[in-house]
């Protein structure tokens, strides 16, 4: 099975890290590919754009090899994106590519632009990759679109049991964020509030997520 997550800035994969780096444990091909270095953030005070894209690719390719993932990059700019027709064909070209099974992005109603602008840009670039004429071989079999949970959009849970061992990966992804940026957010709370996710499936430690289209499992347990 092939995965790919698709997300503006790098930071935006922590909810993904755990169900990613399983998958990858399990045999299974994952990749994250970011549309933008996010070059704005403001924890960087001062320092030139330039060089926090410069910091932030890093930290992307830091994390991919915690979860044992590819990294990509695309060149767009942090908090220009508008979920159009150069971002979603710029995405479908890496899907025609990578041909995945999975790709899970951000809600199409989270509060920063370039969030819910990488949500329609993916909804675009899974028909998109369908096109030759737009992508040369193209990418033509299904393909599950899942996106970070917001309670307030209709549509069915998705929980991930991230085990033991995503769990591991995820939190490590989480502290190496957490110790540079020195967020408030400990990771006391972050296991917790997984913990919590978990504890609404029944499971130790979760993930959530929602997708376009109901799962159907091949049995009930
Ligand atoms: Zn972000």
């Amino acid at each position: 099975m092939r995965l790919l997550a698709v997300f503006p800035h790098p930071d935006d994969e922590i909810g993904v890290s755990g169900t990613l780096a399983k998958h990858v444990l399990r045999g299974d091909a994952a990749k994250i590919l970011w549309l933008t270095r996010g070059e704005l953030a403001s924890q960087f005070g001062e320092t030139p754009p330039d060089e926090v894209a410069r910091i932030r690719e890093e930290h992307g390719h830091t994390v991919a090899q915690m979860i044992g993932a590819e990294a990509q990059f695309l060149d767009f700019a942090d908090s220009s994106l508008t979920g159009g027709r150069d971002e979603a064909l710029a995405i479908a070209r890496v899907v025609a590519a990578w041909k995945p099974d999975v790709v899970i992005t951000w809600n199409p109603q989270d509060v920063h632009p370039d969030h819910r602008a990488a949500y329609w840009a993916t909804l675009s670039a899974l028909k998109f990759c369908r096109i030759p004429k737009l992508v040369g071989e193209a990418h033509r079999q299904p393909v599950r679109l899942l996106h970070y949970h917001r309670s307030d959009i209709p549509r069915p849970t998705v929980y991930v049991d991230v085990g033991e061992d995503g769990q591991a990966v995820a939190e490590k992804v989480f502290s190496f964020y957490r110790d540079f940026y020195k967020w408030e957010y400990s990771l006391e709370a972050f296991r917790a509030n997984r913990s919590r996710l978990g504890a609404e499936a029944g499971v130790k430690f979760a993930e959530r997520f929602q997708s376009e289209t109901p799962l159907a499992h091949p049995y009930l347990g």
